[in-house]
């Protein structure tokens, strides 16, 4: 499931082969994909228009268009886009196709259908984006901020970081890539963690997905041959997917364990749960 760095590339990748294009024509396979509109209001209000930028807030992406409209598309578990010529061969599971002035269509491919787009005013009211907690990068996340919030709580560590009212973006994969570098077990409660671990925690969210950002970086075309399917940064994980190998600090065995209904893997001697630093 795409979580921020892929979301990210996705929208670099895009962002030079979208912006400034007019929408000639748009091609609907699947009209759930489509929220809260009907299919010809989503044509009607589209066709004729251009791409003005291509932002992203969380794991939405956001395509803001002339005539102060903006399409807003969540990827979910295995949505993806795709610009490709004209004439390229289509993905199986296409969905949406944008024609674009100039030759190039947008395609938004999505085996599982549970990706969605939104078309609304440039400000307009989208499930989600409004109540997201602050981005990764944001000053506003600090050790004082996130101890404010969920140092009181009872609640899994882990099950806090996923949550995307407290910090955008994260999921699955990110939340255990970051509580690894803090050295805190997933398992944690937030009311447990001391200052320093919070203060760890604060410096590594940011840290951890600046790092997958810039190793998940792609060409425009080496991102089209493989579909927008393979993610650059997956052999840099240190223990996502790693379940049952070394550490890569200390050499013990990585363990996979539920927590917070979620698989997640661990260092048992570099995140200990009964910690107190
Ligand atoms: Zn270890």
């Amino acid at each position: 499931m795409p979580e921020l760095p892929e979301v990210q590339t996705v929208c670099d990748v895009m962002r030079p082969q979208i912006v400034g294009k007019r929408i000639e024509n748009i091609r609907i396979e699947e009209e759930k994909v489509i929220a809260g509109a009907d299919v010809d209001k989503f044509k009607k209000c589209l066709i004729g228009a251009a791409f003005e930028a291509v932002n992203r807030r969380g794991k939405y992406i956001l395509l803001l268009l002339d005539k102060g409209r903006r399409l807003t598309i969540h990827l979910r578990m295995t949505g993806c886009l795709l610009v490709a010529p004209a004439g390229y061969p289509a993905e199986k599971h296409t969905h949406v196709t944008f024609e674009l002035e100039g030759g190039q269509e947008l395609r938004f491919i999505d085996q599982r259908k549970f990706g969605r787009m939104w078309l609304t005013e440039a400000c307009g009211k989208v499930p989600g984006l409004d109540a997201l907690g602050p981005e990764p990068f944001d000053k506003a996340l600090t050790a004082e901020y996130l101890k404010e919030r969920i140092g009181n709580l009872h609640r899994k560590i882990k099950d806090c970081l996923l949550d995307q009212h407290l910090v955008a973006g994260i999921g699955n994969i990110y939340s255990d890539e970051i509580l690894f570098r803090a050295g805190i077990h997933p398992a944690r409660e937030a009311c447990s963690l001391t200052e320093a671990a919070y203060e760890r925690l604060a410096a590594q969210i940011p840290d951890t997905m600046r790092y997958y950002v810039d190793k998940n970086r792609i060409d425009a075309q080496t991102y089209l041959k493989t579909g927008g399917r393979e993610y650059q940064n997956t052999p840099y994980l240190q223990v996502y997917g790693r379940a049952g190998k070394a550490c890569l600090v200390c050499g013990e065995r990585l363990v996979k364990a539920r927590v917070a209904g979620r698989g997640s893997v661990y260092c048992p001697c570099c995140q200990r749960l009964d910690e107190t630093t």
